[in-house]
């Protein structure tokens, strides 16, 4: 049976594979943390993007706090696997999946939630008083900053519903979440800077606004891989986010710049020759996403286009060496959380050789 292994070099894997660059990935790391850790805000990297226990130790050892998870059966395999202070970032809603919410809090009490609305809010607590469960859940008001994504409004609702989450009894609020995720790839710096800025302002006067009204608002958590920086230095804000730094994509690389390496990439073979200057690779749509644009070769003189589920195409110009069936290149996705998903390994490897095998404990997992 095929069973890669530690100590392997990368050149005996089959196609296509995840293979993470772990000098880099490290370094992203150290990047992350020397810029981070300094302004003494707690840092909860998003593990939607690694959807790795492995990966979430990692980051907790290099000084991260606990982990973000989008997913309540995300937060399922992670705690399973021995990480468990996570704040679950999406609403909860619907009876099964507050039903599993429930079991799962039973197990790992340090499961954190958000929630933007009284109806969501009541169910966790309805679910809860019956569950026979004593401590209340931890929970966040989720605050639209400018998403518009989730999140209740600022001002009035927010109150409103602050009023209305105290007022249930296996519900604990300490804090706000506001994510800012429409400003993540703004590719100009400044603009970036200071629409987050705007976004943190709304997050912290509402913080203000809750806790003059007695709130407890001990946590206000934020930020992604592209505001991070912007977001630690606004008084108020507590906790940040990142997620996709540890590995990047195009996508970031493009709007952020090359602060982060992209060390992640997908090992790939060229399969047949389709003409003097066009090879197909074995990567298509299903293993590397397309709905930030497509990905691209790591030598970026061989340009990728898609040619269906399985395969997709490398051509290139005159003065760039041929490929030919058989040779391997490696492709840097184009957004990374997502491409992860679609794969069950990442092979890390230095100089060659493979040193660590992280499963993605929580790919597919969407509900
Ligand atoms: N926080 C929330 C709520 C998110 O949805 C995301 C990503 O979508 C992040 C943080 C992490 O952002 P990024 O992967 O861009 O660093
Ligand atoms: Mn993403």
């Amino acid at each position: 049976m095929y069973s890669p292994k530690v100590g392997d070099h990368i050149d005996s894997l089959d196609t296509p594979s995840m293979i993470v660059d772990l000098d880099l990935c490290e370094a992203n790391i150290k990047k992350l943390m020397d810029k981070l850790l300094p302004t003494g805000l707690n840092i909860r990297p998003h593990l939607k993007t690694t959807k790795s226990a492995i990966l979430a130790n990692k980051l907790a050892k290099a000084g991260a706090k606990g982990g973000c998870v989008a997913k309540v059966s995300e937060a399922e395999v992670i705690a399973a696997a021995g990480f468990e202070d996570l704040l679950i970032t999406c609403e909860i809603i619907g009876p099964a999946k507050v039903k599993r919410l429930v079991e799962l809090y039973r197990n790992h009490r340090s499961i954190r939630i958000v929630v933007d609305s009284e109806i969501g809010a009541t169910s966790i607590n309805e679910a809860l008083k019956a569950s026979g469960i004593e401590e209340p859940i931890t929970v966040l008001i989720d605050l639209d900053v400018g998403l518009h994504r989730t999140g209740v409004k600022p001002g009035d609702p927010a109150m409103a519903l602050a009023q209305h989450v105290a007022g249930l009894k296996h519900l604990k609020l300490i804090g706000v979440q506001g994510y800012e995720g429409h400003l993540q790839h703004l590719h100009d710096r400044e603009d970036r800077r200071s629409q987050c800025l705007q976004s943190m302002k709304i997050l912290t006067d509402t913080a203000n606004l809750l806790r003059k009204a007695g709130f407890t608002m001990e946590v206000v958590t934020t930020g992604g891989t592209g505001t991070a920086e912007f977001c630690a230095t606004v008084p108020g804000v507590t906790e940040l986010q990142p997620g996709s730094f540890i590995f990047m994509d195009t996508d970031y690389r493009n709007a952020v710049g090359t602060f982060y390496s992209n060390s992640l990439t997908l090992l790939s073979t060229v399969l047949s020759k389709q003409g003097p200057q066009t090879v197909t690779i074995d990567t298509g749509l299903k293993s590397l996403t397309t709905d930030s644009g497509l990905a691209e070769c790591k030598d970026p003189r061989y340009i990728y286009g898609v040619l269906g589920d399985e395969q997709g195409s490398l051509s290139w110009s005159d003065g760039t060496p041929d490929l030919a069936v058989g040779d391997r290149v490696e492709m840097v996705p184009s957004h990374i959380d997502p491409t992860v998903n679609l794969h069950d390994f990442y092979y890390a490897y230095r100089n060659g050789v493979i040193e660590e095998i992280w499963p993605v404990d929580s790919r597919g997992k969407v509900q």
